[in-house]
């Protein structure tokens, strides 16, 4: 049965490429009916934090990606890494290497000179005891590397990139699998990432890793230490980059990078969970382009997931967030718009409120792209002082509107509240006793209550108003 792991470093907010990978991970685990495991690979003590966990935690929360067996902690198995490391020394497949900095930076500059990446020469692959002693003695403090063979040959059948092949020379060398930390005597201390991922892995029955296309010189690597444990090696595939405009991975300098900005910035969780499933992935049928997680699950394969890098499109994730906000119940949205409205400073009392803010929402809803264009669309229904446009100022000074205006302004305060059916039957009975078309009343209306002549419906809006009061103050001030 298929088990697969998304496995964030908690050195920074859940990053929009890792959530992504989630939801790949996520959705091929659904697909097959298998496990979805969270691992928190923490092992790099100086930039790991507990608040940066938490923000992974509630990021994959919101965008509705349970995991069924986690968090695990590789700070939490370091003896699982120990034993690992003790068998590639007891295999001679690892050893102690003494190497001092400026060795290396001397190889690296060797190998600049030539033009080629760093590569560790393997020069203590071979030591004798004695040498080791003295090494020692000098009080150097090794570190371990696991043996790469030059001539060794790594192919492996990527399930999103076909045949990947791969040559040992090409992996800069023996490679260093754990250090000796400065406080622990314990020769082999500090396990590193390539070497912790596959003691996992192979622990945690992982039978696909679907990951970043920048981890596959690690699988290279990581394939010749599951052979070395002797382990199955588990099958692969390698997700494309995200990609902005220019062509350029997705990083800071665009703005937003992880999953709380695209939060704030006004996007729901479906919307961005559907979006970001689309990201690199095309649906058998390709025209359509929303759905549930669930749904995307039942269709969902690596092999309809493209190598090329997948570019973020901005109005495609905003379409995709306006389909869901339009179709979202009332009720259900205006839950989300509080906070947006809190923010810009407008009283919201819901237990007062309620069904008024709930027609606010339902109003407003049409004209929402994002969550945070709430404030925007709804502050003249809050009481925000009018701006005028140009035609709505025209429209004001048209002949017969000041009567107009001010009939309406007479009927409504002749009424505690209106309804719809009565502001409908004021515009009837205006239209009516004015001599004039029906059009006019309403523009008139909809320039003296809004200040334009575009907007949501103004029925709506009009009764919206007249709850707070806020029609008649605006009627007076059209009319002087
Ligand atoms: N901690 C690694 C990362 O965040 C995990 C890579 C992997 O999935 O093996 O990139």
């Amino acid at each position: 049965t298929v088990r697969v792991r998304i496995a964030p470093s908690p050195t920074g907010n859940l990053h929009i490429g890792t959530a992504r990978t989630a939801v790949f991970n996520w959705l091929f685990a659904r697909h097959h009916n298998g496990t979805f495991i969270l691992r928190i690979e923490d092992t790099d003590l100086e930039r790991s934090r507990p608040e940066y966990t938490d923000n992974i935690k509630i990021g994959l929360h919101w965008l509705g990606l349970k995991w069924d067996e986690g968090p695990f902690f590789q700070t939490e198995r370091l003896d699982h890494y120990r034993q690992a490391i003790q068998t590639l020394l007891d295999k001679g497949l690892a050893y102690r290497c003494y190497c001092t900095p400026e060795e290396l930076e001397q190889m690296r500059e060797v190998q600049k000179a030539k033009g080629l990446p760093p590569r560790y020469d393997n020069r203590h692959r071979n030591l004798t005891q004695d040498q080791q002693a003295a090494f020692e003695a000098e009080g150097r403090k090794p570190v371990i590397r696991f043996k790469i063979d030059d001539d060794r040959e790594i192919v492996w059948n990527d399930h999103i990139r076909g045949k990947v092949v791969w040559k040992g020379t090409d992996l800069g060398g023996d490679m260093v699998v754990a250090r000796t930390p400065d406080t622990d005597s314990e020769a082999f201390g500090q396990p590193l990432y390539n070497l912790a991922v596959v003691v996992d892995d192979i622990d945690m029955n992982i039978t696909h890793v679907i990951r970043g296309e920048d981890h596959i010189a690690n699988t290279a690597k990581q394939i010749l230490l599951y052979e070395a444990l002797g382990a199955t090696v588990p099958e692969f595939a390698h997700t494309p980059l995200i990609l902005n405009h220019e062509g350029r991975k997705l990083s800071k300098r665009d703005g937003v990078t992880s999953i709380d900005d695209f939060r704030k910035m006004g996007f729901l969780p479906q919307a961005m969970a559907n979006y970001m499933s689309l990201l690199g992935w095309t649906p058998p049928d390709s025209t359509q382009e929303i759905f549930t997680l669930d749904e995307a699950a039942k269709l969902f394969s690596l092999d309809r997931v493209n190598k090329a890098g997948a570019k973020f499109d901005w109005d495609k994730l905003d379409w995709i967030n306006s389909q869901y906000l339009h179709k979202m119940p009332s009720e259900e949205l205006l839950e989300y718009l509080i906070p947006y409205w809190n923010e810009a400073g407008y009283q919201i009392d819901l237990d007062l409120d309620r069904p008024w803010l709930e027609q606010l929402t339902a109003l407003i809803a049409p004209s929402l792209t994002r969550l945070s264009d709430a404030p925007a669309e709804s502050r003249l229904i809050f009481g925000e002082s009018v701006n005028y446009s140009e035609e709505a100022i025209t429209q004001l000074k048209l002949d017969g509107v000041k009567e107009i205006i001010t009939e309406v302004l007479e009927a409504v305060s002749s009424q505690p509240k209106l309804s719809e059916e009565e502001a409908k039957s004021i515009t009837n009975q205006v239209t009516k006793t004015q001599k004039v078309k029906k059009g006019l009343v309403m523009k008139s209306l909809r320039a003296a209550l809004m200040g334009e002549l575009q907007g949501p419906d103004l029925i709506q809006s009009w009764v919206l108003l007249n709850q707070k009061g806020w029609d008649k103050l605006r009627l007076q001030e059209a009319l002087n």
